[in-house]
């Protein structure tokens, strides 16, 4: 475009009265439509000045201004497809919620609520009144309370139960979660001081006992949840630390990481902590999400004695870190699901994932197939049998079966054809595995098979196969 070109831009008011713009005046702001209209010319101006290309006609540039605006319109947070495979996907959100929870959230939401208000007596009440007596009944424990998420969880226990103080772990146990979670800084963080002690690979109940004085305040346990030390290893039971911490006056703190309040052994997954265990075996504070196996929203729950979890709650973080309405009534609604692990397993999208027969996967892959495969943009697409992970650092050894559909792109490589589905709409993503894209339908709810086959049909194929050369 030619700087002479520049005085043929169109005057805001002009785009303003255009059809395209006029439109979408009626379902965003105008003060926002103008200001865009602004940006826009702005950088058509910059872009003058350098390049040589011509000026779009008026309509034309009407029609791509208020698709941009509309783009940039799009809330960044979005639902989209998870084909991954990878069922607790942080990146994706963790855990879907079960519809039971939603209906709670959109009471709670829409109006007001007896959050601090005993309904019975009229008189003010606690909070978590109703959360906590579901906790007791699942888990066994005396007292229970719900936080903003496990790392605050685990944050508010140590600074309230051990600051000042020592808090022994096992040097195989000192994990790092993601993000900023490494359990010596949150410990630091607390006011607590850190006395590690056995080795990566070994720690026996003899290292406890060596380390612990006057000035330990607790005996912390961490589960390893997204790593495993494999070969020769050995840990200490919590039982025997439960045993070793009564006799000097100190407590146990089990941080059970991903919150499994039933046995995963049903989808045959082994070795995850159940809550109910660690209460059982003593501890006297267990510590967990609400959003990983649990399937509940983001939340960190700490169920253990009453007198401790009294003090943990006297604690000035734990206003900083308190829960809420929503939270509190989603949590109710999924914790009221488990009393039934039947019903749960409905329920609980994770668990209803979780446990989805491969027959049913494979039919559903083997009907999507030739319909991918029809459509301009695919190569081929293939039924193949696979396996997953869980994710979220939960039980990362351990495989979970699948069924997926192979695809090869026509027009684009596999990485391109990854990358369009995600920018797309609804956004799907998918795992590439060597020169193919997987859909893994392990967490694809049955109502989406279809979604991703408009997905793919919605897909243009780029003019040239260039793309294609460059594998
Ligand atoms: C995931 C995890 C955490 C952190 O939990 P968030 O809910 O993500 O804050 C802490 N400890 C363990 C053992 C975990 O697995």
């Amino acid at each position: 475009m030619a700087p002479e070109v520049l005085r043929n831009i169109p005057s805001v008011n002009e785009l303003l009265e255009s059809q395209p713009l006029k439109t979408l005046t009626t379902q965003v702001a105008r003060s926002v439509v103008v200001t865009r209209i602004r940006d826009f010319l702005d950088n058509l101006r910059e872009e003058a000045k350098q390049a040589t290309s011509d000026l779009p006609l008026p309509s034309e540039l009407a029609e791509r201004i208020a698709s941009w605006i509309v783009s940039s319109e799009q809330s960044p947070l979005r639902p989209v497809i998870n084909a991954t495979g990878v069922l607790l996907h942080t990146g994706l959100g963790r855990a879907p919620m079960a519809s039971e929870a939603l209906t709670e959230m959109h009471a709670l939401a829409s109006g007001y609520c007896s959050l601090e208000v005993d309904l019975e007596t009229g008189e003010r009440s606690q909070r978590h009144v109703a959360v906590q007596q579901l906790l007791q009944e699942l888990t066994g424990a005396e007292a229970a309370l719900v936080v903003n998420n496990n790392a605050g969880a685990t944050l508010l226990a140590l600074a309230a139960l051990a600051s000042g103080q020592e808090v022994i772990v096992s040097r195989g146990e000192l994990v790092e979660i993601g993000g900023s979670y490494r359990l010596p800084d949150v410990m630091t963080t607390s006011g607590a001081s850190l006395r590690e002690v056995g080795t990566t690979n070994k720690t026996r109940l003899q290292d406890y006992a060596d380390a612990i004085g006057e000035s330990t305040a607790a005996l912390l346990k961490v589960h390893t949840s997204n790593y495993a030390i494999v070969g020769f290893t050995e840990q200490t039971k919590l039982a025997d630390l439960v045993r070793l911490a009564a006799k000097h006056r100190c407590l146990v703190i089990d941080d059970i990481g991903s919150g499994a309040l039933i046995d995963y052994a049903r989808f045959g997954l082994n070795g995850e902590p159940v809550a109910r265990a660690s209460i059982e075996a003593g501890a006297d504070v267990v510590l967990f999400s609400g959003d990983k196996l649990l399937g509940g929203p983001q939340c960190g729950i700490i169920v253990g004695r009453r007198s401790t979890v009294e003090t943990i709650k006297k604690h000035p973080l734990s206003r900083a870190l308190r829960v809420d309405k929503l939270t509190l009534g989603a949590l109710a609604a999924t914790l009221k699901l488990y009393r039934d692990p039947e019903l749960a397993q409905e329920s609980v999208p994770l668990l209803a994932l979780l446990s989805t027969s491969l027959e049913n996967l494979r039919l559903r892959a083997e009907n999507m197939a030739p319909q991918l495969e029809a459509l301009d943009s695919v190569t081929s697409a293939e039924v193949l049998e696979d396996e997953t992970f869980l994710g979220g650092g939960s039980l990362p050894t351990q495989r979970v079966a699948t069924w997926c559909v192979g695809l090869q792109p026509k027009g684009r490589n596999v990485n391109d054809l990854a990358r369009a589905l995600r920018t797309g709409n609804p956004a799907i993503f998918g795992r590439v595995q060597q020169d193919r894209l997987l859909l893994d339908l392990r967490t694809v709810f049955p109502r989406q098979d279809t979604q991703i086959i408009q997905g793919l049909e919605s897909l243009t194929v780029p003019e040239t196969d260039s793309d294609c050369a460059e594998v």
